[in-house]
């Protein structure tokens, strides 16, 4: 499904280069439960960010199901998002002052739907995620930490996305609210969604089937069936 082929990035500012990621070879198939982990500033973001086609790397290939993303333009980048890829970030990210329910029917603004259909489909995205109904006209801004994620997971959800990246997504949770977060991602795993988590916590990785170890900008080490 994901095919990264000695995929570099390297950032200019002025005259100082930064090489994020050096020469990253890996795949990922379909149903895989994949954690990406590695000390701050080895490159994990930036690894994310071409694998959700936010980005595109100085060079190399990477190819989601056989289509070289690393030769779209913006436009069909973005198609591929909506398509294709559910975001979650360790910031949660959400609207705030605004009920749970229009936080997750967000990404489908602009789409073709009538608001009952986003109210429907949102209402779905959230009870898969876990959501208690009681909290759907909550506002955002009035949840704990691990009900903001949840809700950020059903935003991801929205568009029954094949894969779900997540960039640190218990950054900001205490040890017991990221466990029931982590449960959450090995349910829509089993579901059949990929994941490819990323985080500096082993004991968060542990939840992954399988965890590659980065450092420098290159795979140190990866180590399949870890569960
Ligand atoms: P991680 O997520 O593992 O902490 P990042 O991918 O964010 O690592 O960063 C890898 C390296 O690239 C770091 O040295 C960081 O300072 C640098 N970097 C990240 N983003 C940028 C950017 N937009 N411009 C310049 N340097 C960057
Ligand atoms: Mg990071």
């Amino acid at each position: 499904m994901i095919e990264c082929n000695n995929i570099c990035k390297t950032y200019v500012n002025g005259d100082v280069e930064t090489n994020a990621v050096s020469g990253i070879t890996f795949r990922i198939d379909k149903g895989d439960f994949v954690a990406i982990i590695g000390p701050s500033g080895s490159g994990k973001s930036t690894l994310m960010h071409i694998l959700g086609a936010l980005d595109t790397p100085t060079s190399g290939t990477y190819l989601l199901d056989g289509q070289d993303v690393s030769k779209l333009d913006d436009d069909q980048l973005s198609d591929l998002r909506r398509n294709k890829i559910g975001f979650v970030f360790q910031a949660f990210n959400l609207l705030p002052r605004t009920t749970v329910l229009r936080n997750v029917m967000l990404p489908l603004l602009y789409s073709d739907t009538t608001e009952k259909e986003r109210d429907q489909k949102a209402r779905k995205s959230l009870e898969y995620a876990g959501m208690e109904e009681g909290k759907f006209m909550n506002l955002s801004n009035q949840l704990s930490g691990g009900q903001m994620q949840r809700v950020a997971i059903a935003r991801a959800l929205i568009n029954d996305p094949a894969i779900i990246l997540a960039d640190e997504p218990t950054g900001n949770l205490d040890t017991k609210t990221s466990r029931i977060v982590m449960e959450t991602f090995q349910e829509l795993n089993r579901r059949g969604h990929t994941i490819i988590l990323i985080t500096h916590e082993p004991e968060v990785a542990l939840y992954a089937n399988r965890v590659i170890t980065v450092r420098d900008g290159v795979i140190e080490k990866d180590v399949k069936n870890v569960r």
